[in-house]
């Protein structure tokens, strides 16, 4: 075990958004093996992860969580609203940037009485405020984003040229200038991330923009080898180090951690893996489409009769459901109950995909559900909505050639007002994804052999002496130089 200063000590401030804290707390795990660490979040997302942390101090872990409370009143939020989750309506993300722009002073008032000191923040890219409090304290802050390489830099390339104002109609395709694959994409599905209509959220983009130009480096959820031609273009248009430290749900080793990451599932994890060991190896499709994805219920019914006519064995994880689609759920679960297992709310996705049972992954293209399905060498079915989502389904498609799509078109990220958007998946195009993904035929063959060969890549990139294990080391490494750099004395020339 690499050994560094003692008094070293992350600071960790995670967007309050379970694909977001889920891979800080991996990530808090990761560094706490050479570091103290502290979570700042509020109290209902302390909860959410009390068994996992608790269970990390219990293993000698040297991580503590400090509550600040979020004031949701002042922004009129309601009561214990305090994850982007348990917003009634995606209109209401705006108040919850204005109270958590509003933690900066209680965070530093935190940060100033810790001991030791902090010596470094990694912070979601989301609380901007963090630089300012950084350079205050004199020490380095890393910045967090979400998405993987790939994906970050064809959203710098658009943001920061004027191809899609060359674009006329959102239904028009364009090939993303300057990168070393072709990928083409409608100009909605490349605008989807970060289109700010309001005053408020054009300033919120400006200080996020300049907050990370001030940044000490970027931390990648991601493997070098995955993203070859990436990691070297990110870190010269950001002109910053990037550090790629995961897959970090690979920390994840025992079925505890597997099973409880995020929030409480909705199945027993001994039920889930005994209905999984009933199966014939790489037979079934898991499907599970995201922590923030919603869908009307003319969709979930177009992906559940799509999945029905595949024939295929499947475990199909269904977020929210309005009392009509759990009406229709009745009939259907009987339906497909030798060969379908549907859980309500929240899956134990690393069990589940770790499974050697599972042969294939129907997922909405969160950037962390991308990485999972890839660190389980599984070809995907992919079916995006919103914000990056668009991207990484290329990725997936296009770049691995681990993927087949069902075609979805974009969805605004409206949830509460679901009902008012088209079907997007057709039951005819799931059934005949899913059945792509699950062939044995040459083309499925070819998929699946290159998706396996990246699960064997991201475990070794994981383990001591793998890229994203010496990523880690020269991280801290570059943190500690920087904070010597900190110290010394400034001589004025005379
Ligand atoms: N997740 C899970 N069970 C669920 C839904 C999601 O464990 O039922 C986890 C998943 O493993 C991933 C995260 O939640 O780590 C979702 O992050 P992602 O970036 O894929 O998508 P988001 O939900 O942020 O859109």
């Amino acid at each position: 075990m690499a050994s560094f200063p003692k008094d070293l000590h992350f600071i960790l401030f995670p967007l309050m958004q379970q694909g977001h804290m889920i891979l800080m707390i991996d990530i808090a795990r990761i560094l706490a093996q050479y570091a103290t660490v502290t979570i700042i979040t509020t109290p209902v997302n302390t909860k959410r992860f009390k068994s996992v942390t608790d269970r990390a101090v219990e293993s000698k872990l040297n991580i503590q969580v400090i509550e600040l409370q979020l004031p949701l009143a002042e922004v009129g939020l309601p009561d214990g609203c305090e994850n982007f989750d348990m917003l009634p309506s995606a209109n209401l993300f705006v108040k919850m940037y204005a109270a958590m722009d509003m933690l900066e002073k209680p965070a530093e008032n935190v940060l100033r009485g810790l001991n030791p000191s902090p010596s470094c923040i990694i912070s979601d890219n989301q609380f901007p405020w963090t630089n300012d409090v950084a350079k205050r304290l004199n020490i380095p802050r890393l910045v967090f984003h979400g998405p993987g390489c790939f994906t970050y830099l064809c959203l710098h390339i658009m943001m920061n040229t004027n191809v899609l104002n060359q674009i006329e109609s959102d239904s028009d395709y364009f090939v993303v200038p300057g990168i070393s694959d072709r990928i083409e994409l409608t100009k909605a599905q490349a605008g989807s991330w970060g289109k700010s209509e309001t005053k408020e959220m054009v300033d919120f983009f400006t200080r996020m923009k300049v907050a990370e130009e001030a940044a000490n480096g970027i931390v990648i959820n991601s493997f070098e080898e995955l993203e070859v031609n990436y990691v070297g273009e990110l870190a010269k248009a950001k002109d910053k180090k990037v550090w790629c430290i995961g897959p970090v749900s690979l920390h994840n080793r025992s079925i505890q951690d597997m099973a409880e990451r995020g929030n409480k599932a909705g199945i027993d994890e001994n039920d889930c893996l005994k209905w999984l060991d009933m199966k014939e190896q790489q037979s079934v499709m898991f499907v599970c489409l995201g922590s923030m994805s919603s869908f009307s219920h003319e969709q979930i019914i177009e992906l559940g009769v799509g999945l029905e006519l595949s024939n295929v064995p499947f475990i199909w994880c269904i977020r929210s459901s309005t009392e009509e689609t759990k009406r229709w759920l009745i009939g259907y679960e009987e339906r497909v109950i030798d060969r379908g297992l549907i859980v309500h709310g929240w899956a134990p996705q690393v069990l589940i995909l770790s499974h050697e049972a599972v042969g294939g992954f129907m997922t909405h293209c969160g950037w962390n559900s991308t990485l999972e399905g890839v660190s389980a060498g599984l070809p995907m079915v992919t079916c995006p909505q919103f914000a990056d989502q668009f991207l990484n389904e290329k990725f997936i498609i296009d770049v691995l050639q681990i993927g087949v799509s069902v075609g979805c078109k974009v969805v605004p990220n409206a949830f509460g007002e679901e009902d008012k958007f088209e079907v997007s998946a057709k039951k005819e195009s799931v059934k005949m994804a899913v059945e792509r993904i699950m062939d044995k035929e040459e083309e499925g063959e070819g998929r699946r052999m290159r998706a396996k060969k990246l699960g064997e890549l991201a475990k070794s990139a994981m383990e001591k002496g793998g890229p994203s294990h010496l990523n880690t080391m020269s991280m801290i490494q570059d943190i500690i130089e920087q904070l010597n750099e900190n110290a010394k004395p400034i001589h004025d020339d005379v």
